[in-house]
């Protein structure tokens, strides 16, 4: 990308592509319509039937000078959760940052940052997932009192407060934690970047927390920040 403060593109300065939502330039869309392209391609990847769109290579010439991604994807690092694949997107979509559990500190909220106010996304998905390995090491450190090793640790600490937020709900089994640790996740983006929850008080950009299935490879919405109405489907 180019350097934050230098416009890859002026955001929101083009009609919508007549080929739907990520043509080569996005266009103007909201995050409502950007929600329902990255559930319609799960979709097609949950039941087999991806069309990988955007991985050739007139659109990778057409990219060349410039990107509007119409999604910001802050995901965990896990091998299987694989944006472009489990979204069934291509080149230029997604602006996707991923760390362990998705833990969040600043270079991943400059990152954040960078998607929306720079390049003009309109929609923040927090991407977790069930058995997610950083909440299992969570909680196992918050049940043994041991610290984790190396910057280990760092991942482990960032998940904590959610170990023991549902805690205190009573909440015991892990994939429950992991919906309330993609909560916990989503506040944090809001909490932490003025620049993002200005963006969702001015109706420019939602932030939406996903859990993914690892074996159905299907996401459903945990939470929902600045939509305009619920558009996705309801949990599984
Ligand atoms: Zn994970």
């Amino acid at each position: 990308m180019n350097c934050p403060g230098t416009p890859d593109t002026q955001p929101g300065s083009q009609p919508v592509s007549s080929s739907g939502i990520g043509g080569s330039r996005r266009g103007p869309v909201g995050p409502e319509q950007a929600l329902a392209e990255l559930y319609d391609g799960n979709r097609r990847f949950a039941l087999g039937v991806p069309l990988r769109p955007h991985q050739d290579i007139d659109r990778r010439v057409a990219l060349a000078d410039g990107q509007q991604p119409f999604a910001v994807i802050v995901g965990c690092s896990d091998s299987r959760l694989a944006a472009e694949i489990i979204f069934d997107r291509g080149l230029g979509d997604l602006f996707v940052v991923r760390t362990a559990g998705h833990t969040v500190g600043p270079e991943v909220l400059g990152s954040v940052e960078y998607a929306v106010t720079v390049l003009g996304a309109p929609l923040v998905v927090v991407l977790g997932h069930d058995s997610c390995g950083a909440v299992q090491a969570a909680r196992t450190a918050d049940a043994t009192g041991a610290p984790a090793s190396g910057h280990l640790r760092a991942v482990v600490d960032g998940v904590l407060p959610s170990v023991r937020r549902a805690g205190a709900r009573g909440v015991t089994e892990i994939d429950q934690i992991v919906d309330i640790h993609i909560e916990q996740t989503v506040e944090a983006v809001l909490g932490r970047s003025e620049a993002v929850a200005d963006a969702v008080a001015g109706g420019r950009c939602a932030v939406v927390g996903m859990s993914y299935r690892l074996a159905a490879g299907e996401v459903h919405t945990v939470t929902a920040v600045g939509l305009a109405a619920p558009t996705t489907p309801p949990a599984a």
